[in-house]
């Protein structure tokens, strides 16, 4: 089979990677500038590269791999050069919005989301593995032919993924929950402590370690995959936000009034909690 990638940088160029080491199928990557192509071939990401997405009118699958206000748009341009039974999908971290526009345009539309990612951006930061063991949604509706989920799972399944089906909306509100909410919380974590004295901010900084690295490190990433977090998971975020906002008055309120007992309770339950959303500690 063939497979297009369409958007050749950190997600784009780690899933073609690994469809060329991992699967029979060539792989043919679409980006906007003629050097990412070029530098696509020549790292050997891809078997070859255009800019021009009539190089996919052969394609079995295409994954729409560009920032998520591109996709949309992407999709588009790319659909008259597709063949009528080609699969298309999406990379997207938000689901609701974009399957809303292009399941009615595509029948054959899956919308996917590979949870797997690093600090980096671009084709630069393509690597291989990234998505052995994390888990990739698919939300396909009622509506979705079966053949195109299965041949969309049969294409991933060798990258070592762990396949989850799910309802666009059910997947915004998750991810809302442990993705976006941990962002902002993060970054006023940060934010805050930039309100210390400045005798108390330098020594803070300077025996800042694993505790203050581990909740920081979402908080100090990527500005612009943060704000669309925001812009495109708008509800779910705000409503996430407003129950975490109510959780921190708690505490509080616990600490002001001295309550050990029941603080002590409120730690036990969150401690027994964790384990259900991340094994390792
Ligand atoms: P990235 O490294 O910045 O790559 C984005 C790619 O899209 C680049 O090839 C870029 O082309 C292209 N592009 C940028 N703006 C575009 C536009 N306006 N129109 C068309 N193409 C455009 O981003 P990424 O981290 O791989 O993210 C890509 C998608 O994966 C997003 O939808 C994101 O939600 C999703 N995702 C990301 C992560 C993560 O942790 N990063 C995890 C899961 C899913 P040029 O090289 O020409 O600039």
């Amino acid at each position: 089979m063939q497979i297009g990638i369409v958007g050749l940088g950190l997600i784009g160029g780690s899933l073609a990677i690994d469809l060329k080491a991992k699967t029979p199928h060539k792989v043919t990557g679409v980006s906007r500038r003629q050097v990412v192509c070029d530098r696509a071939v020549e790292l050997q990401i891809v078997d070859d590269a255009s800019v021009d997405f009539s190089s996919l009118e052969a394609a079995d699958l295409v994954v729409l791999c560009t920032p998520i206000q591109a996709i949309v748009s992407t999709a588009e341009r790319l659909l008259p050069h597709l063949r009528a039974d080609a699969v298309l999908t999406d990379v997207g971290s938000v689901k609701q919005p974009i399957v809303e526009h292009l399941a009615p345009l595509w029948p054959n539309f899956v919308g996917g989301h590979p949870m797997a990612g690093t600090a980096h951006q671009g084709l630069e930061a393509a690597v291989g593995n990234l998505f052995v063991d994390r888990p990739y949604v698919l939300t396909p509706s009622a509506a979705t032919p079966t053949a195109a989920v299965e041949r969309l799972r049969q294409i991933i399944q060798p990258l070592g993924c762990v396949i989850y089906h799910c309802d666009p909306v059910i997947h915004d509100q998750a991810v809302a929950w442990i993705s976006h909410l941990p962002v902002m919380v993060s970054a006023g974590l940060i934010s805050a402590c930039t309100d210390a004295d400045a005798d108390v901010f330098r020594l803070a900084q300077a025996i800042a370690s694993s505790g203050f690295r581990d909740t920081s490190r979402v908080g100090g990433g990527n500005p612009e995959l943060g704000v669309m977090m925001a812009q495109h998971n708008r509800d779910n975020l705000l409503r996430s936000l407003q129950t975490y906002r109510q959780r921190l008055d708690q505490l509080t309120d616990l600490i002001e009034q001295e309550d050990w007992q029941a603080l002590e309770a409120a730690l036990r339950q969150t401690q027994s909690d964790r384990p259900g959303f991340v094994s390792e500690l």
